[in-house]
């Protein structure tokens, strides 16, 4: 049938009712192909992130916060040229190009989005190599752009992987997105009046860790170790363990005062009593886990045990929800 005459048919069945009988009378691989006719589950996912609109919101003088469709971006400006923290996924490229222009940066490209004049992006940092914080690489490096990073982030995106519980498979990026420079503990970069340190946190969410902290503005990038306000994903299979996520935020309360503006990974801009919360969360959840893991249950146990029925209200909003974040916190402790 052609896709209008199928479209005709989803209608009345969609009217028949979307319960029992229209799930009887449509196999549910046809509903499913019907509405994404091509895309694999990866793809999809990519898609769904990058339809998100960019917010924009100013977090000092010459800082501002891009969010939407991936992790939080900061973006450094002035004279010196543009440093951008993360880059959002692929499917965003035109959207972030615009939002940098508007801060004066050329991002290059087709259409040349302030291509005459803008100053251009010098630094591109990643938090770490997850592709919803490292896909616009690429396009940035090709701009001109020096891509700075964890050397486990350029060995992770090297490699295929399989990201459990999203059950997501990535191929290795391209040469093209990897990192440049690539540092293990500890960098430092000065640009537009400010001082950028870069500090890689032991396994968290990942191996591959990176805070940044910006001196001046006294802001504090936590790239994916912190999900405000949400239970947070952690990557057990390169490398994320559920009390690292707990150092790490430990570590991060340590370099934050009560003026400082904390960016999350995920979620909204935060202080440092939120991350207090958080980290509390964390710590109570690893706790439960940790016993029922100790008592000999298996996953499924424990998953059926609720141990985050109380958590779930304040936390279980977001992407991953109680049960989720049950197995994210059994596969990593
Ligand atoms: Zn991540």
């Amino acid at each position: 049938m052609t896709s209008g005459t199928r479209r005709e048919w989803l209608r009345t069945m969609a009217a028949v009712g979307a319960g029992s009988l229209a799930d009887a009378l449509i196999p549910r691989a046809l509903a499913r192909a019907a509405q994404q006719p091509t895309q694999d589950p990866t793809a999809a996912f990519r898609a769904q992130i990058g339809a998100v609109p960019i917010q924009t919101r100013q977090l000092g003088e010459n800082l501002t916060l891009l969010s939407g469709p991936g992790g939080n971006v900061v973006v450094l400006h002035g004279s010196d040229g543009l440093v951008v923290v993360d880059t959002f996924v692929a499917p965003a490229w035109p959207k972030l190009q615009e939002s940098l222009a508007s801060l004066g940066g050329g991002a290059g490209g087709a259409g040349g989005a302030g291509g005459a004049g803008g100053a251009p992006v010098k630094f591109v940092i990643n938090t770490h190599w997850h592709f919803d914080h490292t896909d616009n690489n690429a396009p940035l490096h090709a701009a001109g752009a020096t891509v700075v990073a964890h050397a486990n982030t350029k060995r992770r995106m090297s490699e295929p992987h399989h990201l459990a519980v999203l059950e997501l498979d990535f191929p290795p990026s391209p040469a093209s997105a990897l990192p440049q420079r690539v540092f293990t503990d500890r960098y430092t970069l000065e640009a537009n009046g400010e001082r950028l340190e870069l500090s890689h946190v032991p396994p968290a969410h990942t191996d591959s860790d990176v805070t940044v902290r910006f001196e001046h503005a006294n802001v504090l990038h936590a790239g994916d170790v912190y999900f405000n306000g949400r239970y947070p994903y952690i990557d057990g299979n390169t490398g994320g363990r559920v009390d690292g996520m707990i150092a790490a935020s430990d570590r991060l309360l340590s370099r934050a005062d009560s003026g400082t503006k904390i960016v999350p990974g995920h979620g909204p801009l935060a202080t440092r009593a939120d991350l207090v919360n958080y980290r509390d969360m964390l710590s109570t959840a690893a706790d439960r886990v940790r016993k029922l893991k100790a008592s000999g249950k298996s996953l499924e146990e424990s998953i059926a045990a609720k141990p985050f029925a109380d958590l779930d209200g304040d936390w279980g909003s977001g992407r991953y929800k109680g049960d989720d974040f049950v197995k994210i916190v059994y596969l990593t402790l």
